[in-house]
């Protein structure tokens, strides 16, 4: 296991001993794909056969596209060109015993703490794939925990992409499609890689955001005085986790109630998150921010108070996190709903660009 400059490591690497072959599962992102192709560029001048894999996605990059070869910017329709590509492939289990064997090294692994990681704090409930029956029913409901918490084993690789549909496939369709959207959101980031800096939507490069990086530090440390956005704020500080339903209230908050820029919320999520992944993190910033593809309307503005009436009616999420809730030392809500709300949409359809 080598840590370095990639191109760097190879060449080195070239000098201890013949290099063949180089085989690698493909990434999308556009970091990745500028080192994969300065490496491919290097194999080219030695003769070194550069094969990549597909690995972390079912159907990548063009696989899923429009008739006319373009790429889908709309959810429902690739979802449902995906299901019927998936459906229409013999997926059959690779037998193993034809696989051959891997040339025994002798090398020691480093361990998890020597490449960096530290436990988190999460406590994770059990989740069989086999139980994703009652996903649909109760994901929404951040303090049933009823969703799977396998984005950062999806994220790393530690559990396969196949595995999970073959486990799942006939169980949930709620679950499947929030799979789809992860392989919707990285074709987005392969096709469209300008997205990674700026909005999806031309019509919305140039909101006035107000960016007060006061009102920022108070949504950041959960102290915004909405219980909802505050437990979220605070789960994500203490585990590197927040429950989907919750995500999207508070980057809402964020860029509609605050009128902070999406791209500070999406590198504070980058930082914090232990299943950050930039396509589904941007493509999701965006879509609550209303400036991504198959957005969010712009004047559709969550109210934080409706949603917990809805989803945490118990306040069981929000008393686990915001232990201070009751507390007169629990601030006041830092900014009035409908105020907060009509001047996010008096200033979204003033910057359109038409
Ligand atoms: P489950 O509900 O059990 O879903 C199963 C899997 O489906 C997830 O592990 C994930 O791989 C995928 N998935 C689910 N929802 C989405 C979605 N909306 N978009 C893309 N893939 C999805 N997810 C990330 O993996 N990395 C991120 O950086 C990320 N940032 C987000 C930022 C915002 C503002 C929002 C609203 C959502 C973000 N999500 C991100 C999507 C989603 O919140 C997480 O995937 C989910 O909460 C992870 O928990 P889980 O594994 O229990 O999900």
């Amino acid at each position: 296991i080598l840590k370095g400059d990639p191109l760097q490591e190879f060449e080195k690497l070239e000098e201890r001993i013949l290099i063949k072959n180089i085989i690698f599962s493909k990434d999308y992102e556009p970091y990745a794909r500028e080192r994969d192709q300065k490496i491919y560029d290097w194999t080219k001048l030695k003769n070194i056969t550069f094969k990549g894999i597909k690995d972390q996605v079912i159907f990548e990059k063009s696989e899923i596209v429009k008739q006319d070869g373009k790429p889908y910017t709309i959810f429902t329709p690739f979802k449902n060109k995906w299901l019927e590509a998936f459906k229409s492939v013999d997926w059959k289990p690779v037998d193993l015993s034809k696989a051959g064997t891997f040339t025994r090294f002798s090398y020691v692994f480093p361990s998890l703490k020597e490449i960096g990681f530290i436990s988190s704090n999460i406590k994770v409930k059990d989740f069989s794939l086999e139980d994703v029956e009652n996903y649909a029913e109760h994901r929404n409901f951040p303090s049933s925990d009823a969703t799977s918490y396998l984005s950062p084993h999806v994220r790393f690789g530690t559990i396969s992409i196949r595995r999970i549909l073959n486990a799942t496939l006939s169980k949930s369709d709620v679950f499947i499609s929030e799979l789809v959207w992860r392989e919707f959101f990285m074709q987005i980031l392969y096709h469209f890689p300008y997205v990674k800096d700026q909005s999806f939507s031309p019509k919305y490069r140039q909101i006035n955001w107000r960016n007060d990086e006061k009102e920022f530090e108070l949504w950041k440390n959960g102290k915004t005085g909405y219980p909802m956005v505050d437990a979220g704020m605070r789960q994500l500080n203490e585990t590197g986790y927040m429950h989907n339903r919750v995500r999207m209230v508070v980057a809402s908050f964020l860029c509609k109630h605050l009128l902070i820029d999406w791209r500070w919320g999406e590198a504070y999520f980058a930082e914090k998150l232990l299943d950050y992944d930039l396509s589904a993190n941007n493509g999701n910033w965006q879509w609550a921010a209303g400036t991504g593809c198959d957005a969010a309307p712009y004047f559709r503005v969550f109210n934080p108070s409706e949603q917990v009436k809805k989803f945490d009616p118990e306040l069981k999420y929000i008393k686990r996190w915001v232990k201070d809730l009751n507390s007169i030392k629990y601030p006041q809500p830092m900014v009035e709903h409908s105020m907060a709300r009509n001047r996010a949409i008096d200033v979204y359809k003033s910057s359109i660009i038409k």
